[in-house]
């Protein structure tokens, strides 16, 4: 099986900064979307159980790099990052046409993309990407089961009631969720063999795509402003012995009508 797994570069968690414009700082320190790495994992895990490789596939800026080489190591095979100066800027639209092109280049039976990401908080654009390939897009996914025979993929996909089986036929589009278990730590080899696992570096060129069409000039949504969320109040600590406790920590939960 041939899985891409759509990996983006975000800040890192907590480091989070705009810039000019109200455009996040992707100037450094970088790491892989956490929500990335859980789908990251089910695609080893399916390649583990049904042979073939996983392939992670980046837009972003040279310094993803280092969240592309944590992927690797992680037991990706290889890597391909679409770099170009005229991508700063783009919004979800732009985003989705530039990887549904080199996902276009890309042999696959299943593209996997996050729910959503760190910092754009977007989750469209695996929506997107699937759209303008006419793929079948599975989204919400707790559980993925290909059957490479039939050429189909079955997903758990968490519903309002429960969970809802649903299957398409493969080269098929899923967008996961956390359900889909806890991604691994690189091991001390895997780390040694990302080193000299290939990075395929694509501009917009290779592409085929005019730059005027991406960037913050071709992109339809703007940012106009953003607010920080206010300061918390300070914590109450309550040092009481555990009945008083209890009771100081029900009469705070009711004074605000918590319960
Ligand atoms: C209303 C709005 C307006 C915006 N306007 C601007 C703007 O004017 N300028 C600007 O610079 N940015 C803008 N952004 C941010 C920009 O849209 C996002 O950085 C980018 O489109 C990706 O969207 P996202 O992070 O929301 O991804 P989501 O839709 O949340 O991502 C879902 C999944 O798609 C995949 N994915 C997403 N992005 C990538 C990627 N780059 N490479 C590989 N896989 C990826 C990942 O698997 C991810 O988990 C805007 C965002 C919003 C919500």
């Amino acid at each position: 099986m041939q899985i891409v797994v759509l990996l983006k570069a975000v800040p890192v968690v907590g480091n989070e900064r705009l810039v000019d414009g109200w455009s996040v700082d992707r100037s450094s320190g970088l790491e892989a979307n956490g929500n990335d790495e859980y789908v990251l994992e089910a695609a080893l895990k399916l390649v583990e159980a049904h042979g073939g490789e996983v392939v992670t596939l980046t837009m972003g800026p040279a310094s993803s790099v280092e969240a592309i080489r944590k992927a690797l190591a992680m037991g990706a095979a290889r890597a391909v990052q679409v770099v170009d100066d005229a991508l700063a800027g783009s919004d979800a639209l732009a985003t989705g046409r530039v990887l549904a092109a080199a996902l276009g280049r890309l042999e696959y039976d299943l593209a996997v993309a996050g729910a959503d990401t760190s910092d754009g908080q977007g989750g469209v654009v695996g929506a997107a990407v699937a759209t303008r390939l006419g793929l079948p897009y599975l989204s919400y996914a707790a559980s993925i089961e290909p059957d490479p025979a039939a050429g189909v993929v079955r997903v758990r996909r968490i519903s309002p009631t429960g969970y809802d089986v649903i299957e398409a036929r493969m080269p098929a589009f899923i967008a996961g969720t956390q359900l889909l278990g806890e991604p691994r730590y690189p091991s001390l080899r895997g780390i040694m063999q990302a080193r000299s696992k290939p990075i395929a570096t694509w501009s917009l060129a290779d592409l085929g795509i005019d730059p005027a069409s991406v960037g913050s000039a071709a992109s339809r949504t703007a940012v106009h402003e953003a607010t920080p969320p206010p300061q918390r109040a300070g914590a109450t600590i309550v040092r009481d012995a555990p009945d008083a406790a209890v009771e100081r920590i029900v009469e705070f939960l009711a004074s605000r009508r918590l319960i």
